[in-house]
């Protein structure tokens, strides 16, 4: 591999993403078009979560691989640059099995149960058996990955402050706990709050996987137009002469992250006066959109299947080195470091 240009002074960012499968527009949007700024400001470690899909999905891991490599090539298909960000796979990090025991053993179980997500995904995963261990732990599984790395901040969504809030009372907890030569080991973590547009899917509900609403980043331009025209519109416009609002319609709000300001006031003017057809106007968001998939998934076509598995082993690397400086300092703090200091 070429020459890393990642700068260790700056200030550092961690984030990640669970291996779900090719990423959409949402994905896109809510998390990788920031990823990929911050990795010009921060020194970044952007890691695919695969021990985090275990957390649900323990019964049958037979997609987790291939799961992996997709959002891996997402990834560099939206930009993330491996000579500027660290990307890695969880699992090839040994130390993320070993932290989360440690800080297992401190966090209180009503710390957990606690966290929003916990009850709402056992509610909306009902086929699934989430009364398990791994489930309930998962909080303290995503406090490590946060404290290997040291982090200095976590770009987040309004929903997952509450997991670096969780985070910061582990780190605190531990360090009153534990010191090494009267010093915390583990910095509490700032929250680096992101710009998330509202994305709509085509049925007008969040873009999300589990609503088969979405626009994949892979999508061809012939399938890009096939899903807009079937998208929703104002409810107002039945027929073509009906005027409608496009702060009303998914497609409005699509335009509105998408769109040139040119087009934004033909759309307005247009539909406000029933000027214009949704026809039409879908047609314009989906030459916006377009746009913005062409250099995303020529960037896709240059990576092969070996590169990216050569670029996930390099980040992996580079973050075993990072997480282990953070484990050596925890190790030591908790006396449990016998073996390394008499020198076996
Ligand atoms: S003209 Fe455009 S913004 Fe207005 S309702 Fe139709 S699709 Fe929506």
């Amino acid at each position: 591999m070429t020459e890393s240009k990642i700068a260790t002074f700056l200030p550092r960012v961690l984030s990640g993403m669970r291996p779900t499968g090719k990423l959409h527009l949402g994905n896109y949007m809510g998390a990788l078009a920031n990823w990929v700024k911050l990795q010009e400001q921060y020194e970044c470690y952007f890691f695919i979560a695969d021990l985090h899909a275990l957390t649900t999905d323990y019964a049958d891991t037979s997609n987790i691989v291939p799961n992996t490599m997709e959002v891996a090539l997402d990834f560099l298909a939206a930009g993330l640059d491996p000579k500027r960000c660290t990307i890695f796979v969880q699992s090839q990090v040994k130390q993320h099995y070993e932290l989360p025991l440690l800080l297992g053993m401190i966090t209180p179980l009503g710390w957990l149960e606690r966290v929003p997500s916990y009850k709402e995904m056992q509610e909306n995963l009902a086929s699934k058996d989430l009364t398990t261990y791994g489930f309930l732990g998962y909080p303290v599984l995503m406090a490590s990955d946060i404290l290997l790395y040291q982090a200095d901040f976590v770009p987040v969504g309004q929903d997952q402050q509450a997991h670096v809030e969780l985070t910061r009372e582990v780190a605190r907890r531990f360090n009153q706990f534990y010191k090494l030569d009267g010093e915390e080991v583990l910095p509490e973590p700032k929250m680096l709050l992101t710009p998330s547009p509202k994305l709509p899917g085509t049925d007008g509900r969040k873009m999300s996987k589990s609503y088969g609403n979405t626009i994949q980043m892979t999508d061809e331009e012939s399938v890009v137009r096939q899903k807009l025209k079937t998208m929703v519109t104002d409810p107002a416009r039945v027929r073509r002469t009906d005027k409608g609002d496009p702060d009303k319609c998914p497609v409005g709000d699509l335009h509105k992250v998408f769109s040139t300001p040119e087009t934004m006031a033909k759309v307005y003017d247009g539909c406000r006066s029933a000027g214009i057809g949704c026809i039409e106007c879908k047609g314009w968001a989906a030459d916006a959109l377009v746009q913005v998939l062409k250099p995303i998934q020529e960037r896709r076509a240059s990576y092969s299947e070996s590169q990216v598995r050569e670029i996930l082993k390099d980040g992996s690397r580079r973050a075993r080195a990072r997480a282990e400086e953070t484990m050596q300092k925890v190790r030591a703090a908790m006396q449990l470091n016998l073996t390394s200091e008499t020198g076996e």
